[in-house]
Formats: C-alpha cells, structure tokens, sequence
C-alpha cells in the first residue's frame, strides 16, 4: 500500500550531486514531521549535512533522535517533509506535489547507501565476522564472494580486528562486535553513516576503542550523524553540533559555538547535567 503526504514546501530536492562546499548537501532533511499516534515525536525538522562532514546530535532522552535517525533511512515513514541524500528522495517518490511511498524493495536498495550503526551492534549471531561483513555485499550487491571477502579483510584491518574474521560475534567484547558492526555498515560504501548512541552498550572501558575507529573515518572524510552522548568526542571531532528536545532542533553549531557558549537555556541545562 502506499501512502501519500505532501512534500516539503515549494522547493524541490536538489537533482544535483553534492560535494563542493556550495553545492547541494549530501544529507538534507527538510520540515520532517513525525508523530505515533497522538504523539509528535518529531515537529518540523530540518537538518542539511555536506560531504565530508560529521555531525553530532545530543538531547534527552525521548527528544527524537533514534526517530530522526530511522527517518533518515526510511525505517519510519514520515508525516510530512522529506529526507534526501545526494539529491536523492528517500523512501518516497515525487509527483507533483505529493509523495508517494517506494516498495519495501526499492527502499532496501536505497538503504544499502546509508550505513547504520545500532546500539547493540545487531550482528547475525550464526554468522562469523567476515560472513557478516559480506553478507549485504553478495546478497544484495551481487557481489562475487571472493572480492567480497578481499573487502571486508581489508575493513577488519581498518577497524583493528584482522584476526577475528572468523570468530563469531558471541566470542567478541561489545567494543570488537561494534567494529565489526562498523565494518559491516561500510561495506557496501555508503554515502553516509548514521550512528545511534554507538557506545552507549559498552563497558567504559571499551568506548574508547570505538569512538578511535569513528575519530578515524571522520579524518578520512566520511560522511556521517551520530547520535551520543559522548561530548568529548563531540567536541573533537564535530564540524556541527545539533541539539534537539521536544522533537526540535533548538540549536547548532560549531562545537566551540554550540558546547561552550550555548544560546538556549534548554541546551544550558542540559549541557550542565552532561558536562
Ligand atoms: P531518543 O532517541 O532521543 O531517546 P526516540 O526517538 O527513541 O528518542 O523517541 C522519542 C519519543 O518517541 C519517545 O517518547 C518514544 O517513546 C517515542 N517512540 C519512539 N518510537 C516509537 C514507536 N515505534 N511507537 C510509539 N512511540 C515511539
Ligand atoms: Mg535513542
């Protein structure tokens, strides 16, 4: 079945490719409105991210951030606005001045461009590392194994952890299955990388390990949002700083802008308690 909404106001996504600094962003969410049921959980927000950049989003808990998250690869349909990533509308097509939503099979394919990395890792238990890491690639890329396996050896290097390709996951510390969660979401070469709280089930100790591989393909120019509660990764690796509450963005920023001299007394106080 396909539902219908009315797209963003007026003006169209741009059909251009992103990249350059006055170009069209690679990541553009525009008036999103979510709400379950009776209840808003988004109100109307909108979010522009360019090639290369990495943006952090903290607020409350319950302030939206997984539902802006899982908007943006269309694990939820939206009430209204819409998201596109390099010039491309996701979830939806346009005719005229409505949006009519894609088959589940045409959303798969768009997802397979932008990576996410969950909480809990969400690795297939019955599959070893490298198997995870190839089974988007071959399955859905089509692949051919080996070159398959050549890549995710490659990505188990990048991320520290070229002896474990055939472990499984339950043989892993949760910082080792969140790399491999990391290497498996870069496999098929997203365009961009979406995080959720990527640290927030890791033993203390383990964070670091995490959030080094992430610090790491930032400098190398992927593109990417996370979500965390990690300030001083933020501060450190953030070209924008976005805070939500209520289903808002209430501000954004440079980290120095936005951590140090924040300008809302919402981001104040919840700054104070994080700080
Ligand atoms: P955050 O990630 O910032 O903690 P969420 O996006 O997970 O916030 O949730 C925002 C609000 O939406 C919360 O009140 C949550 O209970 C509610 N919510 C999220 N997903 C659903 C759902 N599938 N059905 C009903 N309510 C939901
Ligand atoms: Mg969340």
């Amino acid at each position: 079945m396909s539902t219908e909404h009315t797209g963003g106001s007026g003006s169209e996504a741009g059909t251009g490719r992103a990249g350059s600094a006055d170009g069209p962003p690679m990541v553009e969410v525009r008036g999103v409105h979510k709400s379950f049921g009776a209840l808003d959980v988004l109100r109307g927000v909108d979010l522009r991210v360019r090639t290369g950049e990495v943006t952090v989003v903290l607020g409350p808990s319950g302030s939206g951030k997984s539902t802006l998250l899982r908007s943006i690869n269309h694990l939820e349909k939206l009430n209204r606005g819409y998201v596109a990533i390099d010039g491309e509308l996701i979830g939806y097509r346009r005719s005229g001045s409505t949006l009519h939503e894609l088959k589940e099979r045409e959303v798969l394919k768009q997802r397979l461009h932008i990576g996410f990395v969950f909480q809990n890792f969400n690795l297939f238990p019955h599959l070893t590392v490298v198997e995870n890491i190839i089974e988007a690639p071959v399955s859905a890329l089509r692949r051919p194994r080996r070159a398959a396996v050549e890549q995710a050896r490659a990505l188990l290097e990048r991320v520290g952890l070229a002896d474990k390709a055939d472990a499984y996951p339950r043989q892993l510390s949760g910082g080792q299955q969140q790399r491999v969660a990391i290497a498996r979401a870069l496999a098929p070469e997203p365009k961009v990388l979406l995080f959720d709280e990527p640290t927030s089930a890791l033993d203390p100790e383990l964070v670091g390990e995490v959030l080094d591989v992430i610090k790491d393909l930032a400098r190398s120019g992927t593109t990417m949002i996370v979500v965390t509660h990690e300030i001083g990764f933020a501060r450190e690796v953030a070209d924008t700083v976005v805070f939500m509450d209520e289903g808002v963005i209430v501000e954004q920023g440079p980290p120095a802008e936005l951590l140090d001299r924040p300008r809302h007394t919402r981001t104040k106080a919840f700054l104070s308690k994080v700080l």
